[in-house]
């Protein structure tokens, strides 16, 4: 057995998932909006100011259903961020919507704000952001071209739980609270799991009620359970979008050690930077955190001078037992994407620059501060022979 000295995941069990899931099999009642949902939905209401939660079996099927909810149509333009999961361009172009892919911030993978207005037109519909790594998008500037501009404004927020932006006045605001709709995962790579899951969040009453009816497969099966029509009926499109009382069940129990959590998960963030910040190694970048974000520890990333060095250090580093991780490749850049526009993609340097130089650190709750002077250790053994 050659196991790896420090893998780069390990899912966290806050020891109340069995439990959960016990009393869930004994109220006998095992599909969606059950006691467990009810109660993440409540929680994730209260502590982060959303206005409507509903529980989804992914991330990824949140978004869907945010963009049946904008009523995107066939040639409808979105801009979203080129440096993303492909989840994100999907639930677009699944409605026919056009993808405009918008550049980085130099300083981060983050969609730049300052880059988003030259590629509005008449047919813009919506903005997406994502918040890389739970760092804040530049959520004062990026609400005001909205508003400015009458656009929808989805958060992919798949990374971001428990992460804040800060005001200048000092005030902070969760992420996932900003826009129209927001999109999050809890699937097993999240600081928050469920094995697969996620949430979308309408923060906007106006989409309430024809998001209960797409959540319920096109029925007003909600309406049903509220005793407020006596049988349920077809009314819009749909699909089966809300997750089982298992995953709920697993979730409820996550979400009570939050705070237990997301400590140990900003811990371990903290030490990579003091270990990496005291010992600066020349080609080798720490994230640049803007003022305004507060994070979540959910990925801790540094940037190499080039891709050849990324992959030597990847490599160097799995020969030493540490396990890091490249990420996502530009969607702009993409052979699919190539494909559909014809040849005719909209560059994002500084995103394919991310994509081939981030590397990204073991970073778990079960992750000892050794094992983080291993990894720091096997990748300073690289630059510094
Ligand atoms: C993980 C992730 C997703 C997908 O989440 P699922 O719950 O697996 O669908 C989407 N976008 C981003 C940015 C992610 O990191």
């Amino acid at each position: 057995m050659n196991e790896l000295a420090v893998s780069f995941n390990k899912i966290y069990l806050t020891g109340k998932e069995q439990q959960f899931i016990q009393e869930a099999l004994q109220t006998g009642k095992i599909g969606s909006r059950g006691v467990f949902s009810d109660w993440c939905t409540h929680f994730m209401e209260q502590r982060y100011g959303f206005k409507k939660c509903l529980l989804t079996t992914s991330c990824t099927s949140a978004m869907e259903m945010a963009a049946i909810l904008m009523n995107i149509q066939a040639g409808d333009e979105v801009i979203l961020p080129s440096y993303t999961f492909v989840s994100t361009a999907n639930a677009f172009l699944l409605r026919g919507a056009k993808l405009v892919f918008a550049d980085s911030e130099a300083k981060n993978p983050n969609i730049d704000a300052n880059r988003i207005e030259a590629l509005i037109t008449p047919r813009t519909k919506a903005i997406v952001v994502m918040h890389y790594a739970g760092i804040a998008c530049d959520m004062e500037k990026i609400s005001a071209i909205c508003e400015k501009h009458h656009l929808l404004l989805l958060e992919d927020a798949a990374q971001c739980i428990d992460a804040y932006y800060t005001y200048s006045d000092g005030r902070k605001r969760a992420l996932g609270s900003f826009g129209h709709f927001a999109a999050f995962s809890f699937h097993e790579t999240k600081n928050i799991i469920a094995g697969e899951g996620g949430m979308l969040v309408v923060n906007d009453d106006c989409f309430i009620e024809r998001a209960e009816i797409i959540y319920e497969k096109g029925t007003n099966r909600s309406q049903f359970l509220q005793q407020k029509v006596d049988k349920y009926e077809w009314k819009d499109i749909g699909s089966s979008f809300a997750l089982s009382e298992l995953n709920a069940a697993f979730l409820k129990a996550q979400l009570a050690c939050i705070d237990e959590i997301q400590q140990k998960r900003n811990k371990a963030w903290s030490y990579y930077v003091h270990l990496f910040e005291k010992n600066n190694i020349m080609g080798l970048s720490l994230p640049d955190i803007p003022a305004y974000s507060v994070g979540n520890g959910h990925i801790f990333y540094l940037i190499c001078e080039n891709y050849t060095i990324r992959e030597n250090l990847l490599n160097h580093s799995k020969k030493q037992g540490v396990q890091l991780a490249f990420h996502f490749s530009s969607l702009a850049n993409s052979p699919y994407f190539k494909e559909l526009s014809h040849g005719s993609t909209n560059e994002t340097p500084v995103a394919e620059c991310f994509a081939r130089c981030l590397v990204r650190l073991p970073l778990y709750n079960s992750l000892t501060e050794n094992q983080q002077v291993r990894v720091f250790e096997s990748i300073t053994s690289f630059f510094i022979h």
